[in-house]
């Protein structure tokens, strides 16, 4: 018995955990700086970590499957319907459910490149492929309507991201419009925020009144520090009303999730100093480093090193784990998380001892 032939889909290697990091260099996990993943140095919000001792108690019965406490907090939120918050597993599981209702077999999605690998792996995990669209070096990684629209062919989905990961780019509003109304009528353009937070640009939710071919993906991961509970959501047209029992797993999003990120929305506060600590790692990193970095608006900054590989090796030696971009299709750069203040420091000399 073999499963069906799946040598298309490219194998998902998560990156390895930081005690089996340390293990490798012989040195204890405290010794070692991580900041290959975006994820929230300063943790979770203590209303958020409170929420999940509570819901625990209640863990033998199912979560509500649709229209949660928290879709009805986000609806408000944002000035949407309840049923325009599909909530899911991570923004990565809202890419799926968007793929589901999208996709049908052998159909096609357009992804940036570099980019975020997950868009085309969602996409030919529903019988569909990806094409890409380039963002250089040469300019910034500058976000533009034209470039995408340049190398369209009708896909059925095409992904942006602002901020842009790896880069840390934008895609200006006026880009976003020409580009909604530059595809045809049967692509939906999907507008991934996971970074958003820690951005000063206007949010494209406004737009879905508007706009009936636009979905915006969100997740608590990232500014929110809940990578671990795998919550996210995509606001979907006005329309889409029925869709979200028809495409989500039932119960994907836990309920020990779903009560963290309902506290975690309760706690400004939290997600204002993770973003002011961003803010000025980023800054530090972009005056500190000796390599050409690259205007960021997200939680980490680029940087034009050389032998990207090489480098991610060498300060993974000393300790420094940063993510080496070739992975995304940008080699010669490696791309490093905001950390604390003494994590960022830290991340910079050695960085520069390894350059
Ligand atoms: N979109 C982008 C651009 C990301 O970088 C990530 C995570 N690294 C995600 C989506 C998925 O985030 P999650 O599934 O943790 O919500």
């Amino acid at each position: 018995m073999r499963p069906r032939d799946l040598s298309a889909n490219a194998p998902y290697v998560p990156g390895r955990g930081i005690e089996e990091v340390a293990r490798d260099l012989g040195m204890d996990p405290g010794e070692l700086v991580k900041l290959s993943s975006n994820e929230n140095p300063h943790g979770p919000s203590p209303k958020a970590v409170a929420a999940v001792r509570d819901a625990a108690d209640d863990v033998s019965v199912y979560p509500k499957a649709a229209h949660t406490d928290l879709a009805e907090e986000l609806a408000e939120r944002w000035g949407v319907a309840p049923e325009q918050v599909w909530v899911t597993p991570g923004a990565d599981g809202a890419l799926d459910y968007l793929a589901r209702a999208m996709l049908d077999p052998g159909d096609r999605v357009l992804v940036p490149e570099p980019g975020f690998s997950y868009y085309a792996m969602s996409a030919r995990y529903h019988h569909g492929s990806a094409a890409s669209y380039p963002l250089t070096k040469d300019d910034g990684f500058a976000q533009a309507a034209e470039t995408v629209l340049d190398a369209y062919d009708g896909e059925r989905m095409v992904h942006v991201t602002t901020p842009h990961n790896p880069t840390g780019s934008e895609l200006p509003r006026e880009e976003l419009l020409a580009l909604l109304s530059g595809v045809d009528e049967h692509t939906l353009v999907v507008v991934d925020e996971a970074y958003a937070e820690f951005s000063t640009s206007p949010t494209a939710v406004d737009l879905l009144g508007e706009h009936d071919n636009l979905a915006v993906t969100r997740t608590f991961s990232k500014a929110y520090g809940l990578a671990g509970l795998r919550v996210g959501y995509a606001l979907v047209p006005p329309e889409w009303a029925d869709a979200y029992s028809r495409v989500n797993t039932p119960f994907a999003a836990s309920a020990v999730g779903l009560a963290a990120a309902l506290a975690a929305l309760d706690d400004g506060e939290h997600v204002e100093r993770s973003v002011e600590s961003a803010q000025w790692a980023r800054e530090y990193m972009e005056k500190g480093l000796d390599a050409h970095t690259f205007d960021s608006a997200g939680n980490f900054v680029l940087a034009e090193v050389g032998d990207g590989t090489a480098v991610t090796e060498r300060a993974r030696e000393r300790g420094v784990i940063v993510r080496d971009t070739s992975s995304f299709g940008l080699p010669g750069c490696v791309r490093v998380s905001c950390g604390t203040e003494s994590e960022t420091r830290r991340a910079v000399e050695t960085l520069n001892e390894v350059l």
